[in-house]
């Protein structure tokens, strides 16, 4: 195990996209009482300067235009976190016209959080796990995303397609 792989794991600064109910959990996870930032995870003000995305609850189309646009603008290699169960699947929207129930067609997730909502202490153990898994080189959906940009950039034009969503007459 590398000292550049471990310094990376230890240092985990995240951008949180807060587009569900989950988000109320970060505030006491990022504050005193579960105090995340002893494990090296900080909260940044920008995607150029995060390493990790935090998508905290339901996307929706319009949403996930937004997402993806925070997600390229961060520097590689870069992770994403998928918290709370409608990320996996659109969770209680699941039959909602517009919730994503498939993320994993439109950007990389490197690991989901299921609960809806998660604890604090669940956001912190995914936290660990993903430092584990940079550890160890596994946390490489970051070099998915450039070998196969055509893939997602089909899957995200057929989404945000303006006919698929025009009323037909
Ligand atoms: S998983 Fe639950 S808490 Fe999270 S956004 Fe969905 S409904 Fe809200």
């Amino acid at each position: 195990m590398g000292l550049f792989k471990i310094s990376q794991g230890r240092s985990l600064w995240m951008v949180h996209f807060c587009t569900g109910c989950g988000a109320v959990e970060m505030p006491p996870t990022m504050t005193s009482r579960f105090d995340m930032e002893r494990f090296g995870i900080a909260p940044m003000a920008t995607p150029r300067q995060a390493d990790v995305l935090l998508i905290t609850g339901y996307l929706t189309v319009k949403t996930l235009k937004r997402v993806i646009m925070v997600y390229e603008q961060m520097p590689t290699p870069r992770y994403v976190i998928g918290f709370g169960s409608c990320t996996v699947n659109g969770g209680i929207y699941w039959d909602s016209y517009n919730v994503i129930k498939n993320l994993d067609l439109y950007i990389p997730v490197d690991l989901y959080i299921f609960g809806c909502m998660p604890r604090p202490e669940s956001i912190i153990d995914a936290f660990l796990k993903l430092r584990k898994m940079i550890e160890e080189g596994k946390a490489n959906k970051w070099k998915d995303y450039v070998e196969r940009y055509d893939w997602y950039k089909q899957n995200q034009a057929k989404l945000f397609d303006v006919n698929k969503w025009r009323v037909q007459k």
